[in-house]
C-alpha cells in the first residue's frame, strides 16, 4: 500500500492530535501514524486518570530547556486559556486542584474523545497499529516506512514522545530519525521520576507524606515528599529530579514554615522525649528513624545548646544523596532530547531540514509537574500546525 498525502504525523499523542487539529483546519490532507491499537495513551493514564491537561499559570519558568528562551513563543501563542476554550466547548466539566492544577472532573478519556472528535471533524485520517520503521528523504520528499506500507509526503512531524514508560510503547524513535537527519540531541535522562537509596533508612516509615521545602542546584520547591520502600517520592520529589544529576545532593526543609532553632531554644527545659517532640510534625516513625540516624533521642532537656543547634540543622538542612532514580520505567517525562538550536521556535521545523518538524516531548523542553507537559505538547503541536 502507497499514499501520498500532504502532512504525515508519527505519534498519536497530545502533541500529534493538536497539530493535525490545526493542520486538518488548514484544509491540509493529514494522515496521523500510530503504533499503539489506540490514540493518546498517555494521556488516558495522566493524572491518575483524570489528566490534568493544563496549568492556569504558564511561564517558560516552569519549563527545563538547555535553551531556556525557545519555549515563550509556543506557548505565547496557543496557551492554557486556548485549551481551557476547547475544553468548554466540548462541555467537559473540570476543576483546578491546587497551585493552577486544572483536571477533568470524570476521566482522561474525555480529553482523548474531544481530540478525536476534532481530529474527524478536520477530515484527519488515523491510522493506528501501525509502526514506522524508517524514513527516507529524495529531494523534495520524504518516503515513510510502515508495518502498514509506505507513506510519501512534503511535511514530515516527529511527534513520537520521549522515553518514559517503555512498558507503553516508548522508544527511542524521535531522537534516532533526529540523528539520522543530523540534529543534535541533548542525552535524554529520566525526569518527574522517584529518587533510591542504598539501604534506605526510611524504609520501613513508607507510606509517611511530609510537606517540605526541598531544593537542588539553586532551584527549591515547597511540596510534599513521600517516603517509599525504595526511596522517596511525591510531587516534591518529582519535581526536584529534573534538576538533579547524579552525584548531586538534595536539600530538605522538613520545618518549612518554623524556626526549629528558636522552637527547640523555648522548650530546652521540657523532659518529653526528642523522638516525641518531634512525632507530631514528623510522624512516629519517620521521628523515630531520624533520631536513630541523626541524634539519639534524649528528654530536650539534656541536649546541650551546640546539639540543639546541631538538631535544628539537620532537621531545617538534611541533605541526602540519591543513589540513582526509579528510572525510565517510572519517569513521567524524558528531560531532554532534540535540542532546540535545530529548531524554529516559530515553526518547530528543523532549520537545515525543510519540512521536517519536531513536537512534544521528543524536543528538549520539559515541563515541571502540574499539566506543562501536555501545555507545552498543545503548544507546539498548535505551532507547528499552523505551517505543516
Ligand atoms: C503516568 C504519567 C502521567 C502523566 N500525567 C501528566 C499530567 O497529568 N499532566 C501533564 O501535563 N503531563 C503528564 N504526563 C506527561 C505527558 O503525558 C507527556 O508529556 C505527553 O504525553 C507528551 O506528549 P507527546 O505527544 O509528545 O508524546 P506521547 O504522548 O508519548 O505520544 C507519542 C506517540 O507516538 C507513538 N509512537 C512512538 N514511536 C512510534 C513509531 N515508530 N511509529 C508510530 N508511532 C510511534 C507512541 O505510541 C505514542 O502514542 C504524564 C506522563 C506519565 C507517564
Amino acid at each position: 500500500m502507497s499514499n501520498t498525502t500532504d502532512v504525515v504525523i508519527i505519534g498519536a499523542g497530545a502533541a500529534g492530535l493538536m497539530c493535525a487539529i490545526e493542520a486538518g483546519k488548514r484544509g491540509r490532507n493529514v494522515v496521523i501514524i500510530e503504533k499503539s491499537e489506540k490514540i493518546g495513551k498517555k494521556i488516558l493514564i495522566s493524572g491518575g486518570g483524570r489528566c490534568n491537561f493544563t496549568n492556569r499559570t504558564v511561564t517558560r519558568q516552569n519549563y527545563i530547556s538547555r535553551n531556556p528562551h525557545f519555549c515563550t513563543s509556543a506557548l505565547s501563542r496557543f496557551t492554557p486559556h486556548d485549551f481551557i476554550s476547547l475544553v468548554e466547548k466540548h462541555n467537559i466539566a473540570y476543576h483546578e486542584k491546587k497551585l493552577g492544577q486544572l483536571f477533568c472532573d470524570d476521566s482522561a478519556r474525555q480529553i482523548v474523545e474531544m481530540l478525536h472528535s476534532e481530529c474527524l471533524q478536520h477530515n484527519v485520517h488515523i491510522h493506528t497499529d501501525t509502526e514506522v520503521h524508517t524514513i527516507e528523504k529524495t529531494d523534495e520528499t520524504f518516503t515513510v516506512h510502515t508495518s502498514n506500507g509506505t507513506y510519501t509526503t512534503q511535511s514530515l512531524v516527529i511527534a513520537s514522545g520521549g522515553k518514559s514508560i517503555p512498558k507503553m510503547g516508548a522508544t527511542g524513535f524521535g531522537y534516532t530519525i533526529a540523528k539520522q537527519f543530523g540534529l543534535k540531541i541533548i542525552e535524554p535522562v529520566p525526569a518527574l521520576v522517584p529518587f533510591t537509596f542504598t539501604n534506605f533508612p526510611f524504609s520501613e516509615a513508607s507510606g509517611a507524606s511530609l510537606d517540605v521545602e526541598i531544593e537542588c542546584n539553586g532551584t527549591t520547591f515547597r511540596e510534599y515528599i513521600l517516603c517509599t520502600h525504595k526511596g522517596l517520592s511525591g510531587p516534591a520529589i518529582l519535581q526536584i529530579s529534573s534538576y538533579w544529576n547524579h552525584g548531586d545532593a538534595i536539600t530538605i526543609n522538613l520545618f518549612p514554615d518554623t524556626n526549629v532553632h528558636a522552637l527547640l531554644t523555648e522548650h530546652h527545659t521540657s523532659k518529653t522525649e526528642l523522638k516525641n517532640f518531634l512525632s507530631p510534625y514528623l510522624g512516629k516513625r519517620f521521628a523515630e528513624i531520624w533520631c536513630e540516624l541523626y541524634m539519639p533521642s534524649k528528654p530536650l532537656a539534656h541536649y546541650t545548646h551546640k546539639q540543639i543547634e546541631s538538631i535544628a540543622t539537620q532537621l531545617q538542612h538534611w541533605q541526602l544523596l540519591p543513589t540513582g532514580t526509579e528510572g525510565f520505567a517510572k519517569a513521567e517525562v524524558t528531560r531532554g532530547g532534540v535540542d532546540t538550536n535545530e529548531l524554529s521556535s516559530k515553526t518547530m521545523e528543523a532549520k537545515h531540514i525543510a519540512g521536517l518538524y519536531f513536537i512534544g516531548e521528543v524536543v528538549d523542553v520539559t515541563g515541571w509537574l502540574g499539566g506543562y507537559n501536555f501545555q507545552w505538547a498543545w503548544a507546539s503541536g498548535f505551532a507547528a500546525g499552523q505551517y505543516v
